[in-house]
């Protein structure tokens, strides 16, 4: 029997190092329970997958919670006991990362920090979907956007503004969909309403990796997340990558990697990081060959 270094899987040109992110039922709105995302990702090829459901509300007051959004408070424990039960069962097979998406909330981090001190997570992704009392990637939040051109200025530097605190924070160790105000194709006149630039600085001061999602390219904008030109200036700035497919079924594990890959050489990244313990590790972004 063959040992298997997980970071270099030799089994097929189309496996990839890791899904960094990934959805459960747990969440409310995705479908598939995590073993059977873990069975999707074997049948991958991928080396790794990273569970990393919906951090509970933790910013909102209890009669705020939303089956919906994310597990509730209380499930919390159970989701880590589970996940870190699969990281065992599977560890001949494929490594299983725990994770969690957790959202930024300015003026709620030390509740954060507490409550990611408390499990021993893997990877640790921050995303910025709750900004200012809305959900800036919820589809009712569509109309908001479709105020008109001021309106839209104005979300993505207030967008812009919570990622850049994000970074700063120092709670993440990946930052999730970093453009996610394009979800619903409402683009302001300048990327990022002209704060690309100082956006691109904080996170490359931060030390955070960024993810190169698919998961855009399912979304109305059908772009990857970030568009090209960000990956770019990001990928100058020195910023590492993580991949993800933001699966929220068992079939979008890995969804789009190939072509994840393909934009990412496109734009000079010819590796990304695996976390493990919230420690990222270099590796290729895909086997050669
Ligand atoms: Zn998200
Ligand atoms: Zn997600």
């Amino acid at each position: 029997m063959t040992s298997r270094s997980p970071l270099f899987p030799p089994a097929s040109p189309l496996s990839f190092p890791c899904d960094t992110h990934t959805h459960t039922s747990r969440c409310g709105h995705a479908g598939g329970a995590d073993k059977a995302y873990v069975e999707a990702a074997i049948a991958q090829g991928l080396a790794a997958i990273a569970v990393t459901d919906h951090v509970p509300l933790y910013w909102l007051p209890p009669d705020r919670d939303d089956p919906t959004l994310a597990m509730a408070a209380d499930e919390l424990p159970r989701y880590v006991d589970a996940v870190l039960a699969l990281k065992a069962r599977y560890a001949d097979r494929i490594e299983v990362l725990l994770g969690l998406e957790a959202d930024y909330v300015a003026g709620h981090e030390e509740t954060l920090a507490r409550l990611l001190d408390a499990y021993p997570f893997d990877v640790v992704l921050g995303s910025v979907h709750w900004l200012d009392g809305w959900w800036v990637d919820a589809p009712s939040s569509v109309e908001r956007y479709r105020r008109g051109a001021v309106e839209v200025e104005r979300i993505w530097d207030a967008y812009a503004g919570q990622v850049m605190a994000a970074a700063r924070s120092g709670l993440f160790d990946v930052l999730s969909h970093l453009d996610l105000a394009k979800k619903f194709g409402f683009r302001p006149g300048r990327p990022f309403a002209g704060r690309q630039a100082e956006l691109v600085a904080a996170v490359a001061a931060a030390g955070c990796a960024v993810e190169l999602s698919s998961a855009g390219r399912r979304k109305p904008v059908g772009e990857d997340y970030p568009a090209p030109d960000l990956v770019q200036e990001l990928a100058g700035a020195g910023v590492p990558f993580v991949l993800s497919s933001d699966a929220h079924a068992p079939a979008e594990v890995g969804w789009g990697f190939a072509e994840l890959a393909a934009a990412a050489r496109a734009a000079g990244v010819g590796e990304v990081v695996v976390f493990r313990g919230r420690r990222g590790r270099r590796a290729a972004l895909a086997p050669a060959g």
